[in-house]
């Protein structure tokens, strides 16, 4: 499925997805890169080896969720916009998530948006928090948006038009 659409299954999901345990600790990036390619500057983002040296410039990348913070130097990095952070601790009904955006133009603070799943399908309204849009031509923008909890696994991009958010 991912080779044809691009959309990762349950299955990869589960592979790369946090334990419960951490991710109601807080803030954890969660890294959906399935492919081997030749390519590692979320390793190079990371400052507190929590993204494991490459063995092989095409090997996945190898994250120890213990040791990540959630600090998100990694998201704007990755070419491949695989990378967001979870904080599942956000608040009692809300996650926070922290992901990237390559869309113009960009919302602002205190929108409410349409959040899509990764087949870009309308799941559930939710809320702008915060929208970093670093001026280094190589970083991508990151919005952190706050999703009701149910549907915080499930939301991984947002749309800013009608009814199918395309
Ligand atoms: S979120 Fe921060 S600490 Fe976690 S893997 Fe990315 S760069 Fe490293
Ligand atoms: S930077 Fe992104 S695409 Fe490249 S290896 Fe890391 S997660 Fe995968």
């Amino acid at each position: 499925m991912l080779e044809r659409t691009g959309v990762p299954t349950i299955k990869d999901l589960k592979s790369v997805m946090p334990s419960e345990e951490r991710l109601n600790k807080g803030p954890v990036a969660v890294i959906e890169c399935f492919q081997n390619i030749p390519c590692n500057p979320c390793y190079t983002a990371c400052n507190r080896n929590a993204i494991k040296e490459f063995d092989d410039i095409n090997d996945l990348p190898n994250i120890d969720h213990e040791v990540c913070n959630g600090c998100g130097l990694c998201v704007s990095k990755c070419p491949g916009l695989a990378i967001m952070v979870m904080d599942m601790a956000y608040s009692e009904n809300e996650a926070l998530l922290k992901i990237p955006y390559e869309f113009l133009p960009l919302p602002k603070e205190n929108d409410y948006v349409r959040g899509l799943d990764r087949e870009g399908k309308y799941v559930c309204d939710v809320r702008v928090i915060k929208v970093m849009n670093p001026k280094a031509f190589d970083k991508t923008p990151i919005l952190s948006i706050a999703v009701n909890k149910e549907f915080a696994k499930i939301v991984r991009n947002i749309g800013m038009g009608d009814e199918d958010g395309r």
